[in-house]
Formats: C-alpha cells, structure tokens, sequence
C-alpha cells in the first residue's frame, strides 16, 4: 500500500510507518497545496495529512474518482479537510482525538498565567536590561486564583482546561456549548454574550467550521469586562483577529494569550506590537511523547484500514 505523510513525524513513527508501508515522505516543513493534494489523491491509497495540507472541495473535484481511499490526519482539528467532499468520492477521513488533550490544556494554562501576570513584557523587560529593580507596584497583573473562567467550546481540551482551573487555581467555571456537559465539578451553561460580560478569562476551545468562523468578534470583545483576558487555543478564525486588535489597542480587554492566527503563520504587526498579548507558535501539542502518541494514532487508523477492519477514529 503506499502511504505519503505529508511533514515529516518523530523517528519512532516514520520507522512504524516505514516497516508497515511503502511510504513517501515530503521533504518539506510547509503544507500541501491545491495541486500537490490534487498529485496525491490520484497517486497514492492513503495520505496521512496535517495542518493547513489544502484537502479542499476543489483538490477532490479536481481529482474525479481518487485513489487515496483514505486521509489519515495527524491531528484532532481538520478543518483544512473537506470532509463532505471527501466521503462524497468515497474517501474516509480519520484524526487523532485525545492524545492532544492535556497538551494543548497546558498551553491555554501557559497562555492564561502569562498573559493575567504579563510575564512576556516582564520576560521583554529583563532582556532589554530595563529592569530597575523591584517595587511594590510594579508590572501589576490580575491574580488568577479564585477569578471565573469562561470556556467557550467545552469538549475534550475545554473539560481539560476547566479541571485545571477548578482545582488548581480555584476558579469558578461557565462555559458556552451546544449541549449541558456532565463533569466532575460545579460549571454554569450561559449563552455566548452573557458568558463574554461575565468571565475575567475567556478561551477558546472549539473546531473551526463554518458555524464558528469569527464566533468571537467585535461585540462579543465589546462585551468583556475591561480587565479581562481572551486565550485562543483553538482555530486563528475562530476569532475576528482584525476586531481583537482593535478592541486591544482601545484598551476593551486587558490583553490576549494567542497560540494561534487567523492567517497563520503571518502574525500582524499590530499584535505584536502590542505589550498585553502572549503570542506563540501554535505550541499546543508540541512535546515529542505527544506527537509520538498522535502519529500512533494515526497509524493505528492506517493499519486498520488496511486490514480491513472498522477505523478506530472516524470524522
Ligand atoms: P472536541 O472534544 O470535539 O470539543 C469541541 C467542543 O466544541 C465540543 O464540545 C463541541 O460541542 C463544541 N462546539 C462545536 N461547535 C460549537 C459552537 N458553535 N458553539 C459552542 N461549542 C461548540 O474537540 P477537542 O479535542 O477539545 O479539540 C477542540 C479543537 O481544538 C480542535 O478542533 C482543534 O481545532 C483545536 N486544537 C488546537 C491545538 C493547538 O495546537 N493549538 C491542539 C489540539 C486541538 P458539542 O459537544 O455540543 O458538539
């Protein structure tokens, strides 16, 4: 069978994959475009992709009756996936939901505590040797501990972050769904503008689709409470970045953690040169035992498939 992953995985995985299939391998860092996803949707029986590889309506209707009869993605979010136009060629479309949970939970909480304690200005300032010393009323942040989270999106990542502020940081939690959630400790259900006045952190932790494109824009950051924070570690647009940066340079929120963009990888001049906003390179699942756990995952999708039997995590 021959497989093509699209960016290069941890050792361990391209030696799993290596022993199994005959796999081809980019040899680059950037995503697949249109005409590369068009190539191998014709030439290959599986394609295991990732973030950004352009799997769009139009590489499907380009490519007639494909070959590929199955995108393994590496990763819990494929929203660069059309999973409709895929299904409608016969093309079955897998992720890897789980093995990034706690990951991108710690980001958000990395995010959350550098942005309230404005530990990259402070991080800016030590290195710029600004520094003049401590003093009582220095670079005042907001104290986390006992303020009222807001998670918008609570699924696997957004459960993940709510038990850590609960029982880390002794927060109170509310979030907004589609659905009342069952978990191990007190969360209030609100609707989304009610949440956005409510909360001192508000995050993100909900799939890009269409129905969520811009689901926070600029009368949901209207909404917020002058010291609170927005974290994002779900879709760059999810949020209407151009409204984020204009409600931060008011001064409407007290700042923003990001880890990712709307047009991702382009970060707006704008946003960085602002001082209340914790900017990372979509970090969320960056650790090596994770990466390795997803591109298992991934896999084990493969393999079934391949032995014909039913794939463990279906889109
Ligand atoms: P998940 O378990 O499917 O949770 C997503 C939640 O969002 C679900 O509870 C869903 O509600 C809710 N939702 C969907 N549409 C909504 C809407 N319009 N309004 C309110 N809630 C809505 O997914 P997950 O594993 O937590 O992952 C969430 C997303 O995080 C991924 O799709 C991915 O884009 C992103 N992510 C980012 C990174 C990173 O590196 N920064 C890493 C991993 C994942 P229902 O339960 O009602 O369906």
């Amino acid at each position: 069978m021959k497989l093509l992953i699209s960016r290069r995985l941890p050792d361990s995985v391209m030696a799993a994959a290596e022993a199994r299939f005959e796999v081809t391998c980019r040899a680059t860092t950037q995503p697949m475009d249109h005409d590369e996803c068009v190539a191998a949707l014709a030439e290959y029986d599986v394609v295991l992709p990732t973030l950004g590889d352009a799997f769009r309506e139009a590489a499907f209707a380009a490519a007639g009756q494909p070959r590929v009869r199955l995108l393994a993605n590496f990763g819990v979010g494929y929203n660069h996936i059309d999973v409709d136009a895929a299904k409608a060629c016969g093309v079955r479309v897998t992720n890897t939901p789980g093995a990034v949970t706690d990951a991108t939970a710690d980001i958000a909480m990395t995010l959350m505590l550098m942005t309230a304690r404005r530990a990259g200005e402070g991080e800016r300032l030590v290195r710029e040797s600004g520094w003049k010393g401590w003093h009582p009323v220095q670079m005042l942040g907001m104290h986390v501990t006992g303020k009222r989270l807001g998670v918008i999106g609570m699924g696997r990542i957004g459960q993940a972050i709510a038990r850590r502020c609960h029982f880390g940081f002794g927060m109170s939690v509310a979030y907004a769904a589609r659905s009342d959630k069952d978990m191990e400790f007190p969360a209030e259900r609100m609707e989304l503008p009610a949440l956005m006045g409510a909360c001192d952190v508000v995050v993100l932790a909900v799939p890009a689709s269409p129905e969520t494109h811009h689901l926070v824009g600029a009368a949901e950051l209207a909404a917020m409470q002058p010291h609170a924070i927005l974290i994002n570690i779900a879709r760059g647009d999810v949020v209407d970045e151009a409204a984020l940066i204009a409600a931060l340079e008011a001064g409407q929120i007290a700042g923003a953690g990001l880890d990712v963009y709307e047009f991702e990888p382009e970060v707006p001049q704008a946003l960085r040169a602002l001082e209340n906003v914790t900017l990372l390179p979509h970090l969320g699942t960056a650790a090596l035992e994770v990466r390795e756990d997803m591109g298992r995952m991934a896999l084990d999708n493969v393999i079934a498939f391949a032995e014909g039997r039913p794939v463990p995590n279906p889109v």
